[in-house]
């Protein structure tokens, strides 16, 4: 085992703190990474409070990582030490069942292994970002373009892939109207990335100071999210990003005939929704949970071709519980990105 530094939240309610945790040595097939940089997802937060229940303490958060290798498994070809690669969501899964067969790992039907408070196949509980190292199987380890600033490209691994594999799935492109709910670290890639691919994109925010913010990042439209059930039919597709309790009817109402809301934002809370909505216009509410692998590859290449990164504010391992509650605040343009060089 190696030791490895790493800060952890002990329970719910306490600030997160330094911890040394155990990564195993590489096996044939792993790869170890040193962390240059890893992303606060909003999940992160929702995990390490215990908002979601099964939080296994401690709690080592970080699933948009980015670095570089320091060791590889005999049986790695793909890398080699020195590359500078990613890592997402997840870090495991069965590999044979149709959904992995069909690179779509995150829906492995024997259950994918999260890169934090999982199980692994060594029977280990799963470590994060939040960490100076990690060790992972090759499968699940992205390449990633060292000219790109890397700050800005971990929140790809989560933010960026969650976004970008709806609007791939649900056919985004030039004439598509979508509508991005919640201007928050998927939000913005949400926006950023619709209108890469094309599309005309509509900002829906409860807050009205990110207007600016929303044209610059390549929205052509405003709506406050208190009058999107007044907005009429309009978007083929909403990106809902909202991580808490919200009107999910109203935002429904937004959608054209046939239009189709992806809900990405897991609030702890149930979500209020009358059945009218769908039932007028034939829509549909769907959900989506991040992207398999070769679609995160898919996306950092086109990030990388487009030198797409996240808007990052970049901030030190004691800074983590005072940017959970930025990111509560709506305060943060538009990712917190840790540099693990200060852990
Ligand atoms: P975030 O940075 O905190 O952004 C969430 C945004 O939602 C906020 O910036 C705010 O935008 C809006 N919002 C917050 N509370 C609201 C409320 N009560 N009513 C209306 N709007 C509200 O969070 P994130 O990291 O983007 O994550 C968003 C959610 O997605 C979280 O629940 C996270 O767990 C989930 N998630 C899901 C997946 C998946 O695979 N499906 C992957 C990653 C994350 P405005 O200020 O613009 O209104
Ligand atoms: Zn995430």
């Amino acid at each position: 085992m190696i030791k490895t530094k790493a800060y952890a939240a002990f329970d719910a309610k306490s600030p997160f703190k330094p911890h040394t945790i155990d990564r195993r040595e590489p096996g044939a097939s792993d790869v170890a990474i040193d962390i240059s940089y890893c992303g606060i997802c909003h999940s992160d937060l929702h995990t390490a409070r215990g908002e979601w229940g099964g939080t296994v303490f401690p709690c080592v958060p970080g699933h948009e990582i980015v670095g570089k290798v320091s060791k590889v498994g005999p049986s790695v070809t793909k890398f080699k030490v020195g590359d500078t690669v990613g890592v997402g969501c997840f870090v495991g899964s069965c590999g044979e069942c149709a959904r992995c067969k069909q690179g779509l790992e995150n829906y492995c039907e024997k259950g994918f292994v999260g890169t934090y408070n999982s199980k692994d196949s060594y029977g280990q509980t799963t470590y994060g970002g939040y960490s100076k190292a990690i060790v992972v199987p090759d499968r699940f380890v992205l390449r990633v373009d060292p000219k790109q600033k890397l700050e800005g490209v971990a929140p790809l691994l989560c933010a960026g892939i969650t976004t970008w594999s709806p609007l791939k799935h649900w056919k985004v492109g030039k004439g598509s109207k979508v509508g991005v709910l919640g201007l928050g670290g998927l939000g913005h890639m949400a926006v950023k990335l619709a209108s890469a691919l094309g599309a005309e994109v509509t900002l829906i925010s409860t807050s009205a100071s990110k207007k600016k913010d929303g044209e610059r990042l390549g929205a052509h439209d405003f709506i406050a999210t208190a009058d999107i059930g007044k907005a009429g039919p309009r978007f083929d597709v909403i990106i809902d990003t909202v991580s808490a309790r919200h009107d999910v009817s109203a935002m429904l109402s937004a959608l054209k005939f046939e239009g189709t809301a992806v809900m990405l934002g897991a609030s702890p809370e149930p979500l209020p929704l009358g059945p009218f909505p769908l039932i007028m216009g034939r829509r549909s509410l769907a959900g989506s949970l991040v992207g398999g692998i070769p679609e995160t590859q898919e996306m950092l290449d086109f990030c990388a071709a487009k030198n797409i990164t996240a808007d990052v504010e970049t901030v030190g391992v004691t800074k983590i519980d005072e940017a959970y509650e930025r990111m509560l605040k709506g305060d943060v343009r538009y990712r917190f990105s840790i540099d693990l060089a200060t852990l």
